[in-house]
């Protein structure tokens, strides 16, 4: 695959227009366990947003409630100005919305025409399909070439482009992203998010991903959130949030960032 230069956040941010999405004061849990508390987040049509945490802190979580998989307990979530909290997950697909899960759930024994097919299953337009298909294509021309083989047997970076690609087969207006990453080389995981910033800039395609791999996630996207224990504990645009030493230190690895870091991570309640 064709590497391309990095080409830099779109310059959208969350202080402009109305927000494609918008999370109000979400609560989610699993039976006693409170997963995600009090989340209230933005992503403006056009932007690549992304939500930074580590293990456990609940990004998946939020995806899933967004998506429709789980319901929230409390709090609201509108897409397109319409609330779509506790919705079936078809029609939010049907509205512009398209989850590309973590680990991917690619079907293993359907091929990979099929598999990116299934993606636009809630579509009559065949021309356009045919279109689209045409389109992911020429993003992840390994796709054309494996197209009649069974998906199970890709490797685990193509197995992620044809998620995304099955995602994009749907025709959204918003992708949710989780863990792009997930068990990839730093190679691959810089020519997929390459890829994922040329969807956007090209197709208009907003995207919501969230990532353990900060680095990345930071570089390629326009504004960002940090979520600590199913609360957001910073928001800023990543272009400053790369500047912060906190961020420096417990995200990007960089121990130098001195100790002023670890002093205010560790004392700070509110980083807003
Ligand atoms: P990871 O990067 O490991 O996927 P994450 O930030 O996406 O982590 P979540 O998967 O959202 O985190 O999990 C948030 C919390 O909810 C964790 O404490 C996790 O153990 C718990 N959790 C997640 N799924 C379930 C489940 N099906 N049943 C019970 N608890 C769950």
């Amino acid at each position: 695959m064709t590497v391309i230069p990095f080409p830099g956040p779109s310059g959208a941010s969350a202080a402009e227009g109305t927000p494609l999405l918008r999370l109000q004061n979400v609560e989610s849990a699993y039976g006693p366990i409170k997963a995600i508390r009090g989340v209230s987040l933005q992503v403006q049509r056009g932007e690549i947003a992304a939500v930074l945490g580590s293990n456990g802190a609940g990004k998946t979580t939020i995806l899933k409630t967004i998506s429709g998989i789980i319901d929230p307990r409390r709090g609201t979530i509108e897409f397109q100005g319409a609330h779509i909290a506790a919705t079936d997950p078809a029609a939010i697909v049907r509205r512009g919305l398209v989850h590309v899960p973590e680990g991917r759930e690619v079907f293993a024994l359907l091929s990979v025409r099929d598999n990116l097919l299934m993606g636009a299953y809630t579509r009559s337009d065949a021309d356009a399909v045919a279109r689209d298909l045409e389109l992911v294509y020429g993003y992840f021309p390994i796709l054309r070439e494996r197209a009649g083989q069974d998906a199970g047997l890709l490797s685990g970076g193509q197995q992620q482009m044809l998620a995304i690609s099955r995602a994009l087969m749907a025709n959204p207006e918003l992708i949710l992203l989780d863990e792009p990453s997930l068990g990839l080389s730093p190679k691959l995981t810089k020519e997929i998010f390459e890829i994922v910033v040329r969807i956007n800039r090209e197709r208009g395609t907003t995207i919501l991903l969230v990532e353990q791999n900060a680095n990345m996630a930071l570089n390629a996207s326009d504004y960002g959130y940090v979520l600590e224990n199913g609360r957001i504990v910073m928001e800023d645009s990543c272009e400053r949030l790369r500047e912060k030493d906190d961020i420096k230190e417990f995200y990007l690895g960089m121990k130098d960032a001195g100790v002023r870091g670890e002093r205010r991570w560790k004392k700070k309640k509110n980083w807003r």
